[in-house]
């Protein structure tokens, strides 16, 4: 029983969620009528009966994508016209705010709060961004000589694939979306298996707000009978993908083996933070660490999965994460209350747990955690997890787990801390902590991610890119960038 639950908390009871595809402009079943079981991770109770897409569906969201972009009622349409049904979709965004943070809730396990807080809001602002930003961005003409005029302009791409995991459906989404339709390409979205309900939701949206019918499609579906045949399609010129390593790898695969698409893949990672015996703030870096990883329970790509800390300040420093993480339990996730909700399926708290108990048989310590919770019945819940004594090696340490379990290296020295951060295939994030300047930059150079912090964790904004290096893909969201990777530059060379 949720107290003083807001009246909100009860559309759970009677929520009617979109369940078709969304082609052409309208939403349609599968070709095949196939639909699959979408249940909620919260306690396991069945949510709704989605289409279940296959290589027609994709065939025929291709084809409408082609034919609106060929048409140019959206990519050679005015500029401010784009930004006008971009805004408006922001808008719109805002406008089914609760609606929105309930399926995310519900589908995910994610605490209905921190969709209120971060999730549907981000969403709106990322869509707000590019649509402001779509006609600041100018092209150029190069210096040829008195001879010529060479333009050097930036086109749309055309059709665009974006794959994207159910850790943040709305926000990853968005990262796609907001670049990708500000520049005038079509898209199509395939939402995970496990989260199609928002995806479902904003197409609605997006034709509420005069997107033109084939611009966007929305294939609810799973990744081999969707996602493949996407990535495999002779007529789509990009994929922007984000989710697993090995999936990742796999869309190359696709585009060598069929049009030779563009491919962006943001993927895992198993990002360190560095704890240096000169941190200036103890408490903000335990806080900092305990948040890094616990926040969405463990499920997000840049979870500061590893604290790499100088032995110097280790108990001292790992005390306070304890205490932290000791208030990080999960709750349900449509309490207001609650920080912390379930995994995403039951599938992902075995695994979880079976890879702390493998830690542990290889001689780890169990700081903390390791267990599930239970705060509602039926649900896959898992308590904040703390190992210690983790040798370097061991997949605890250089693998993704994608839960709430963190992993304490210890360190000599800073060179020692150095080495055991670079231990891993990846690079999309790090921390260091320290109160030198000079040290927090030097560190920051070597450390190979995507983004590194000082003296902080997770702070990031929309001005500025986020991905990957290394085995943690290639890419980058947000930002004006972002605008790059939808588009590709033309020369027009004129005689004069
Ligand atoms: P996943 O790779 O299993 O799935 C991602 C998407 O790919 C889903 O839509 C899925 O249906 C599809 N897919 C699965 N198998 C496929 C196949 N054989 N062919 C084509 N498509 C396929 O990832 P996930 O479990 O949904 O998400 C978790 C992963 O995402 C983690 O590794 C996490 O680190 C990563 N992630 C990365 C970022 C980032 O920005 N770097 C952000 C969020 C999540």
């Amino acid at each position: 029983m949720i107290a003083d639950a807001p009246a909100w908390i009860d559309a759970a009871e009677c929520l009617a969620p979109r369940t078709q595809a969304f082609v052409g402009g309208a939403f349609v079943p599968a070709a095949s009528g196939a639909t699959f079981a979408d249940h909620s991770p919260r306690d396991g109770r069945w949510l709704a009966d989605v289409a279940r897409c296959g290589a027609g569906d994709v065939d025929g969201a291709v084809a409408a994508a082609r034919a609106a972009f060929d048409a140019g009622t959206w990519s050679r349409c005015a500029p401010a016209e784009r930004r006008r049904v971009l805004l408006r979709l922001a808008d719109l965004v805002e406008a089914r705010f609760d609606d929105l943070a309930l399926l995310e809730a519900l589908d995910v396990g994610k605490p209905i709060g921190e969709a209120r807080r971060v999730d549907v809001p981000s969403a709106a602002a990322c869509l707000r961004f590019y649509a402001e930003a779509l006609d600041k961005v100018t092209g150029e003409t190069a210096p040829v000589g008195p001879d010529a005029l060479a333009l050097v302009e930036r086109e749309p791409l055309g059709v665009v694939g974006a794959v994207v995991p159910w850790n943040y459906p709305l926000i990853i989404t968005a990262w796609k979306l907001g670049p990708a339709l500000a520049t005038g390409n079509s898209v199509i979205l395939k939402p995970a298996e496990q989260s199609p309900l928002s995806a479902l939701l904003l197409a609605e949206l997006a034709a509420q707000a005069g997107l033109p019918d084939g611009v966007l499609s929305v294939l609810p579906g799973f990744g081999p009978e969707v996602g493949e045949p996407l990535g495999r399609h002779p007529d789509v010129d990009k994929v922007a993908f984000t989710g697993s390593v090995e999936v990742g790898r796999r869309f190359l695969v696709y585009a060598g083996e069929s049009n030779g698409k563009a491919v962006s893949l943001e993927l895992g990672g198993k990002s360190p933070q560095v704890v240096l015996a000169d941190v200036a703030d103890l408490d903000a870096a335990a806080s900092a660490v305990a948040w890094g990883i616990f926040y969405n329970a463990g499920q997000t790509c840049h979870a500061g999965s590893r604290l790499v800390v100088e032995r110097a300040v280790r108990d001292e420093l790992l005390e306070r994460v304890l205490a932290t993480a000791a208030g990080l339990q999960p709750g349900d996730p449509l309490d207001p209350a609650s920080t912390v909700g379930s995994l995403v399926g039951e599938q992902e708290a075995v695994r979880v747990l079976g890879a702390v108990e493998a830690a542990r048989a290889a001689g780890a310590e169990l700081l903390c955690g390791g267990e599930r919770a239970d705060p509602v019945p039926g649900g896959s819940y898992v308590r904040p997890t703390v190992l210690g004594a983790v040798a370097p090696g061991d997949p605890m340490v250089r693998e993704e787990v994608f839960g709430p379990v963190l992993c304490v290296q210890d360190a000599d020295d800073a060179e020692h801390a150095v080495w055991l951060a670079q231990d891993t295939p990846y690079g999309l994030a790090a921390a260091v902590w320290t109160r030198e300047v000079a040290t927090a930059h030097r560190v920051a150079r070597r450390l190979r991610a995507g983004t590194v912090w000082v003296n902080t964790y997770d702070a990031g904004s929309l001005m500025t890119p986020f991905g990957g290096m290394r085995a943690s893909g290639h890419g980058r969201d947000r930002s004006l960038h972002a605008l790059d990777s939808y588009t590709q530059l033309k020369t027009t060379w004129v005689a004069l």
